[in-house]
């Protein structure tokens, strides 16, 4: 979605018709012909991180869905700033509005039995969000398929993005699905594996 293609997710239960939305980087229209064609009630909009490409049509999303915004207090600093993001990479700025509540680790979410993991590093608040019963992580720009997030923008930490993806992404289960912040899918045990900055862990 939206002109830095960032990977949105909608996470939905057909049963319960609860729905999450996750990282709405733009093109709200296409966001809500989905939810609306399932049917889908949103409980929450969930962030990542507060990265502009990732946050671009969320107080749309929450005006025509009235769900609430979330987003870890550590990317305050960064949800604050969207406007001198938008000049920065010579973007109008959309409709803006600050969050509803403030995620913490180990959060769980009314939705698909989903919780929020703190990992920081690419930024101080990026969370990783998991729902363990679909064998699914969303990984924001923590982890890429072969790569890792930037960690030389401000707020990035290198050791603090390492120690979250060694000491809590990859003791997920191995073969959980991996939607990335941008670009392909990819897989825990395929990461640990071939992922050039962590080299054949086991
Ligand atoms: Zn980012
Ligand atoms: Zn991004």
């Amino acid at each position: 979605m939206g002109p830095l293609q960032c990977n949105c997710a909608i996470v939905g239960d057909p049963l319960t018709g609860k729905a999450l939305i996750v990282d709405p980087g733009g093109d709200a229209d296409r966001i809500m012909a989905i939810i609306e064609e399932n049917g889908f009630n949103v409980v929450a909009v969930i962030h990542t991180h507060a990265h502009l490409d990732h946050i671009l049509a969320s107080a749309e999303i929450r005006r025509r869905t009235g769900a609430p915004l979330m987003v870890h207090q550590g990317d305050r600093f960064l949800w604050n700033a969207l406007e001198s993001q938008c000049t920065q990479f010579g973007l109008e700025c959309p409709e803006t509005c600050d969050p509803d509540t403030w995620l913490s680790d180990e959060q769980l979410f009314d939705c698909c039995g989903g919780v929020a993991l703190h990992t920081p590093g690419h930024t101080p608040g990026s969370m990783s969000f998991w729902f363990e019963s679909h064998d699914l992580l969303i990984a924001g720009d923590t982890l890429f398929q072969m790569g890792i997030g930037r960690t030389d923008i401000p707020g990035g930490d290198f050791t603090q993005i390492e120690t979250s993806i060694t000491e809590r992404l990859f003791r997920l289960a191995d073969d959980a699905l991996v939607i990335t912040g941008h670009g392909p899918s990819t897989s825990l045990a395929l990461e640990k594996q071939a992922n050039p900055f962590f080299g054949g862990i086991s």
